[in-house]
């Protein structure tokens, strides 16, 4: 299984940082899926890698245009978007209130992800969400019982968060509950 990702998008995945986006031209990705038979492509529609995508008095849009063309062009191909999670105001919040120092995050507006999981878009990374989720959960135990040392404490309330963004995630961002 192959997923390649064509087009730029702004923000940094492993040690790749790039400072702005280049969009995706649907007739490239046609040609690149055709020459190299990958099984999935990720797009640059306006989404952006890690915690910090955006200025922040930036309104974030996604280019359904292109995703409407790349999906006409590429009938019934699998198209994934990285870089796509929705930074919770509310989480980051809950990091800062115990210690963190999380400024300016900021992510995609769940309308507009739920909107790209009902056309072509059959996977959504958003590992900041489970990142900031965890951390949240973890740093809120320590504030709270800094006497504790227990991992399986501290990290079953980290795991407790990852299952309830996931859970929100799949119903109300993937619209996949109850499909295989
Ligand atoms: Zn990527």
């Amino acid at each position: 299984m192959v997923e390649a990702e064509l087009g730029v998008l702004a923000g940094v995945e492993d040690d790749v940082v790039a400072a702005e986006h280049v969009y995706t031209d649907p007739d490239q990705a046609v040609e690149f899926v055709e020459r190299t038979g990958c099984d999935s492509l990720a797009i640059a529609i306006g989404t952006s890698h890690g915690a910090f995508k955006f200025p922040p008095d930036y309104e974030p849009q996604l280019r359904f245009d292109i995703l409407e063309e790349i999906q006409r062009k590429l009938p019934n191909f699998p198209i994934v978007l990285h870089g796509a999670s929705a930074v919770d105001p509310e989480t980051v919040e809950m990091c800062n209130k115990f210690g963190g120092n999380i400024a300016n995050a900021k992510g995609i507006p769940v309308e507009m992800l739920r909107k790209a999981a009902s056309m072509a878009v059959c996977k959504i990374n958003m590992d900041t969400d489970l990142r900031l989720a965890m951390t949240a959960a973890i740093r809120k135990v320590f504030a709270e019982n800094p006497a504790e040392f227990d991992p399986r404490k501290y990290l079953g309330a980290g795991r407790d968060a990852i299952q309830k963004v996931v859970e929100y995630k799949i119903e109300n961002v993937l619209g996949s509950a109850n499909r295989l």
